[in-house]
């Protein structure tokens, strides 16, 4: 049987892609390997969002011509974000690689297993994207130029595939979409975020619904609504600021200021009780004065994030801000409020974990690392514990006895503990 490997880096968006893509090639007859060298078809999932994630493919890419000299017979496919229309230009600076496709375009050799090509055991919580590309053009961001305008599934199709899904195991759905907000502008009918929830909410053996990446200039009243009046969507808002700065947000093409995100924030923690927000900021904009950074720092310890995640500023060839604007924040610099960022989020996460310590909470276990099974609260909290038996899919209570920034531990509740024999 021929192996296959593929190398995923970057956001949610490509790990949905690459388990749809490894279904394709179980379809085909292709077996997992998780070596590159035991592999016949090997394909680079890329994310180029930072100039990093692009080096790290480069380098990938380079590796594999050594190893494709050793085996003329490997396969190599390379999709993600890496893969612009200039697709010619790709294949003459690596002529080692057979082929490029877009994220999501699935190319002929593919096609005879029809789509969608889904996991046939999925895990218990699986990506589904809903929407495709982005419309927004921040000026910083390469997404739309790489992934393209936003194209909506319908909800039927999305309906379908979320049925056979739970039909095969899974019982948590995480809707996908660079900007999920965006939802159905784009179909007949023009259905919404909120609407493709309440049809989904009312599927048989779904325990739990997510969906991200939300924008605070298009994040809707129904949407929280139907957040807060669902009982299988989860209180948890995945909502990016970038900066505490009106200039910058400004510079950022983000279309929305400080005032009007907090008003958002405010809403959503009224209406949805015990909601976890995460966030994810860029530092070192262009021009990022300390005072405008402070601005930043300032919400963060105002807001109080469950989840920041924090990148320095990358310019990106192509974009507007790497036309119009010089990266004139010394790297040691961007380094060194990227470090306060994730030391001031360490203590609010501290401080917000914290409060769960003697608490029991509900998990969906997802799997397990060694010696502990893992699994997720309602509202994304990452929680360990140990038990003999096989969870795995099962949604059990847990009593936290540790807490830590980045997760929980705790042991299983007694009026639980039968079913975790
Ligand atoms: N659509 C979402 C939004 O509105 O923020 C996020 C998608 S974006 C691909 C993921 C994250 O990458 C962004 O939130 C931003 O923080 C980061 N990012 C994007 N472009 C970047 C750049 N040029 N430099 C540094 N970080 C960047
Ligand atoms: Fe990039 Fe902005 Fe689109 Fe997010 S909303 S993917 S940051 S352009």
């Amino acid at each position: 049987m021929p192996n296959y490997h593929i190398w995923t880096i970057g956001c949610q968006m490509n790990k949905a892609e690459s388990e749809r893509l490894a279904s394709c090639f179980e379809e085909l007859g292709y077996q997992a390997t998780d070596t590159a060298a035991e592999a016949d078809l090997i394909v680079l999932n890329s994310c180029v969002v930072r100039q990093s994630a692009e080096n790290r493919i480069i380098n990938k890419l380079h590796n594999l011509k050594q190893l494709k000299k050793s085996q003329p017979g490997m396969v190599i496919a390379v999709t993600g974000c890496l893969v612009n229309s200039e697709i010619d230009r790709l294949k003459k600076s690596f002529p080692h690689v057979d082929h490029f496709f877009k994220p999501g375009d699935y190319p002929p050799w593919l096609e005879k297993t029809g789509t969608p090509p889904l996991p046939h055991h999925p895990s218990p919580s699986v990506y589904v994207p809903v929407i495709q590309g982005c419309d927004n053009f921040c000026s910083y961001c390469i997404v739309p130029y790489r992934r393209g305008r936003e194209r909506s599934r319908t909800i039927p199709e999305i309906t379908c595939e979320v049925r056979e899904l739970v039909q095969r195991g899974a019982q948590e759905v995480t809707l996908l979409g660079q900007n999920v907000d965006s939802y159905g502008h784009d179909l007949p009918d023009r259905p919404d975020l909120a609407a493709l929830l309440t049809g989904l909410n009312n599927i048989n053996g779904l325990a739990r619904l997510r969906f991200l990446t939300n924008h605070p200039k298009d994040m809707s009243t129904r949407l929280i609504e139907a957040t807060a009046g669902l009982d299988k969507v989860c209180e948890q808002i995945s909502l990016p600021v970038q900066s505490g700065s009106n200039d910058i947000l400004e510079a950022m093409r983000r279309g929305y200021t400080v005032e009007q995100y907090r008003r958002l924030i405010t809403r959503i923690r009224q209406q949805i009780p015990g909601v976890a927000l995460s966030t994810d900021i860029i530092v070192g904009f262009p021009s990022e004065s300390d005072g405008q950074f402070q601005q930043t720092a300032d919400l963060l310890s105002e807001i109080k994030f469950d989840t920041v995640h924090v990148a320095a500023y990358s310019p990106r060839t192509g974009t507007m801000a790497a036309r119009e604007f010089e990266d004139n924040i010394p790297l040691t610099e961007k380094r060194e409020r990227l470090n306060k960022v994730e030391q001031l989020q360490e203590k609010i996460a501290a401080e917000i974990n914290g409060r769960l310590l003697g608490k029991p909470v509900e998990i969906l276990v997802e799997g397990k690392t060694t010696d502990k099974w893992h699994g997720r609260t309602r509202t994304g909290k990452l929680v360990f514990f140990s038990n003999e038996n096989n969870c795995l899919g099962r949604l059990m209570k847990i009593r936290i006895d540790r807490t830590s920034p980045w997760s929980l531990q705790g042991e299983i509740e007694a009026n639980n503990s039968e079913e975790g024999k």
